[in-house]
């Protein structure tokens, strides 16, 4: 018998890797008191159509969906937003500002490739209740401080700003308008992105920006501001970050600031990404909670393991024998002892 596809054994071998990952989660979360929350691995389907997007590639085409034998339709979990927002509704835990984060595994019927597993593993870090610009400069952080701290160097930060909930509907306004007429030139990919997530096929490195509105010129006064800000906690820390306006998320859920960091090492193949987050200050509401701002990350754990391999940051495996009791048969019991 062998494993599934896409799927991966993780021996004494390899585990050296995951637990180094994991003691950085447990010291910088405790640092920034961060707790730790546990959700299912599945949930009621409902809850991943509401949040990632009755239209998007993860719910049309990437989910592992079945009936379970009482005929209830079940989802594992692609991703750890949801059902942490399902979470906090139903433990009414957004009766206070909450930091949270999780580590666990995700599922994905994606093409499996170098960085792309059908089950993967992502930590998360999400901040309920927090709506000040600081607070996403202060996730940025976290994410670059944790890269550091694991020893990865050869990243690079890259911000979008998706403006609010309006404003992001006004700008895919204005891609929809551009790209209507000329539909006929664009890839069969991004025809089918401008009928249900036109955002998206900015997401093409192929295609050309020059020319196309941007969200810049949509947004409002206090919006700017919010940007400015944001920026200048960055640029307190000094965390170099570039603004790319490519990066548009695959996600629904995301308005105001998005972000990823990307490995910038040659040994990476295609899928670059070592995690990304935003802002989602509507997700809460719409799962029926109280308005509540959200923003949050994650990370893909075997991406970031590849960028600790290539940059020679993994430790060696522990040996773990440090005494050999040797003895004869006559004194067995006591050796055992
Ligand atoms: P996403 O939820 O798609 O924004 O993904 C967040 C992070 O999870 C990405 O930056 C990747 O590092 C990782 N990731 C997403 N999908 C996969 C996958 N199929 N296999 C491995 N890592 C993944």
């Amino acid at each position: 018998m062998q494993k599934p596809k896409g799927t991966v054994d993780i021996t004494p071998q390899t585990i050296r890797g995951w637990h180094q990952l994991e003691e950085a989660i447990k010291s910088l979360t405790q640092m920034y008191h961060i707790q730790e929350i546990r959700t299912p691995v599945f949930e009621t389907t409902e809850v991943f159509h509401r949040s990632v997007g009755e239209l998007s590639d993860i719910v049309t085409k990437e989910t592992y969906t079945f009936f379970d034998r009482g005929e209830r339709s079940m989802t594992l979990r692609p991703e750890g937003t949801a059902g942490i927002v399902r979470s906090l509704i139903e433990q009414k835990l957004y009766i206070q500002p909450q930091k949270l984060y999780y580590t666990g595994p995700m599922f994905r019927y994606e093409r499996p490739q170098a960085g792309r597993q059908r089950q993967f593993h992502q930590f998360g870090v999400e901040y309920f209740g927090y709506e000040d610009a600081a607070s996403d400069a202060e996730i940025v952080a976290f994410a670059v401080t944790w890269l550091e701290l694991l020893g990865i160097h050869d990243y690079v930060l890259k911000i979008n700003y998706l403006g609010d909930h309006e404003t992001k509907a006004r700008y895919t306004k204005a891609l929809v308008d551009y790209f209507t007429p000329i539909k006929a030139t664009l890839s069969k990919d991004n025809q089918s992105r401008l009928a249900v997530n036109p955002l998206r096929i900015l997401d093409d490195a192929s295609l050309d920006l020059q020319g196309l509105p941007t969200i810049e010129s949509m947004l409002s006064d206090a919006e700017q501001e919010y940007l400015q800000r944001f920026s200048s906690y960055l640029d307190a820390l000094q965390i170099p970050f570039e603004r790319d306006p490519r990066i548009v998320r695959g996600l629904d859920y995301y308005t105001g600031i998005v972000f990823e960091v990307q490995s910038t090492h040659p040994s990476f193949g295609s899928q670059t990404a070592l995690l990304g987050g935003g802002r989602y200050d509507q997700l809460v509401a719409e799962f029926g909670g109280p308005q509540t701002p959200a923003v949050g990350f994650a990370a893909g754990l075997e991406r970031v393991l590849l960028a600790m391999e290539y940059e020679g940051v993994l430790e060696p495996p522990k040996d773990g024998i440090d005494v050999a009791v040797c003895f004869m048969p006559e004194t067995a019991t006591d050796a055992f002892r």
